[in-house]
């Protein structure tokens, strides 16, 4: 085991980009439990200035940024009195992330994370990836960056960050295949006919996790478990054939990797998000969680199930647009982001969500739109151009049934 102290005794900046959401929330009360470890660089929100506030002061941040270019006065307002420097716009949510800290948690949702994130990689910070659009939608070129700065990349989504703790135990040629497990969601024992009518309150009712709506509902879809397909595929450079995906509902192994010896390393623990964050903030040490402690006693079985593609054609789907390559998992997610507000709005059934991500998907293979993303502009101009034909697509999806 590795001698900690030095490293325990050294003051580490952080940032954290999305401070105002769930994972946000999560990061910062494990600061808020480490408090003489960590000084806070830079804290950033979306419109929320009141949180934003309040956490800048009870942390003493050096910047606050808001995205919203006009709460810029009531970000400054909030902060009177204070020494922290504000910032408004995407300009300033960039400038947080570049702003010399050694940490940093990219915890911004949606495509709108990726510039920020990219600031971070390129100044070869250690970047806590929670955001899942920013190797989604652009994957290769993400991580080509990352390894060109120097960055070091931080898996916190809970299944990424249990592959990156097990593949420790193995090199890249002793490696077999990773398992990344699910817990199913709300509907792992409906009949597809059920899974198709099913209504906005049962898609949100997620028998393990507390997160939100889009995340809860990608994940009654199993789309979730396809965009962290894709992401497990960029971030430890495997192909499709060598990822799988195992039904666990109990949701206690997060992970697991196989080594040609046979041997299965995998991640446990409670379905917590603060855990993997941990992990993350600690690297390349650990800090002491404020989680449960897991008792698999009092948990008594833990069971699996193979995937079934047929119910959940999300899953599918999403090795169909690895093996495509070439910005079809950027279509993926933007096809998949519209047919979820549609589905929150009214406008489509719940199975429709994957018709149209597939139908999005098929349309732009058919057009030979594809081709290697070499840019973030790239990366945010297929996602633009995905939504608009999804959008286009709508209609006659509504109007369709299974
Ligand atoms: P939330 O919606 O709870 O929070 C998003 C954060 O980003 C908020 O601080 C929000 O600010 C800010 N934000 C939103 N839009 C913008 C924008 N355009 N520009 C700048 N900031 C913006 O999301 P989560 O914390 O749940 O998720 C964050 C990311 O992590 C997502 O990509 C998600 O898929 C991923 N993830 C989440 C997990 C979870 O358990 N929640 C698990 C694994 C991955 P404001 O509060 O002002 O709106």
């Amino acid at each position: 085991m590795r001698n900690n102290k030095a490293a325990a005794s050294a003051v580490r900046t952080v940032t954290v980009l999305g401070a105002t959401g769930s994972i946000g929330d999560s990061t910062m009360d494990l600061l808020r439990g480490a408090r003489e470890r960590y000084q806070v660089e830079a804290l950033t929100a979306n419109t929320n200035v009141e949180a934003l506030a309040k956490l800048a002061r009870e942390f003493g941040a050096r910047f606050a940024a808001i995205a919203d270019p006009d709460r810029l006065g009531e970000l400054k307002q909030a902060l009177a009195g204070t020494r922290i420097e504000c910032g408004a716009g995407e300009s300033a949510i960039i400038e947080a992330a570049a702003r010399p800290a050694d940490w940093v948690m990219a915890a911004v949702s949606g495509a709108a994370g990726l510039k920020p994130a990219l600031a971070a990689v390129d100044r070869g910070a250690a970047v806590a990836l929670a955001n899942k659009e920013c190797l989604v939608c652009a994957g290769d070129f993400f991580m080509q960056r990352a390894a060109k700065a120097g960055a070091c990349i931080l898996p916190a989504d809970s299944e990424h960050n249990a592959l990156f703790q097990a593949l420790g135990s193995g090199n890249r040629e002793e490696l077999v295949r990773v398992i990344i497990t699910a817990s199913g969601g709300p509907f792992r024992t409906w009949a597809a006919a059920d899974i198709e009518q099913a209504t906005l309150a049962q898609a949100l009712k997620h028998p393990n996790w507390s997160m939100g709506q889009k995340i809860t509902i990608d994940s009654a879809s199993m789309m979730n478990k396809g965009l962290e397909v894709i992401e497990a595929s960029y971030l430890f450079a495997l192909t499709p054939d060598e990822i799988d995906v195992l039904v666990h509902p109990q949701s206690i192994i997060h992970g697991m990797v196989e080594f040609s010896d046979r041997s299965v390393v995998a991640q446990l623990g409670a379905p917590d998000m603060r855990i993997p964050i941990a992990h993350c903030l600690g690297w390349p040490d650990r800090i002491v969680g404020p989680s449960a402690r897991l008792d698999l006693a009092k948990i008594g079985q833990l069971t699996f199930e193979a995937p079934d593609f047929e119910r959940f054609p999300a899953l599918r789907l999403a090795y169909e647009s690895l093996r495509t390559g070439r910005g079809a998992t950027t279509v993926y997610n933007a096809a998949n982001e519209v047919a979820v507000a549609a589905f929150i709005a009214g406008q489509i059934r719940f199975g429709a969500i994957a018709r149209l991500v597939e139908a999005t998907m098929n349309d732009w293979i058919r057009s030979g739109n594809l081709a290697p993303l070499s840019s973030a502009d790239d990366a945010i101009s297929i996602d633009h151009n995905a939504r608009n034909k999804a959008a286009s697509l709508l209609p006659q999806i509504a109007l369709k049934a299974s």
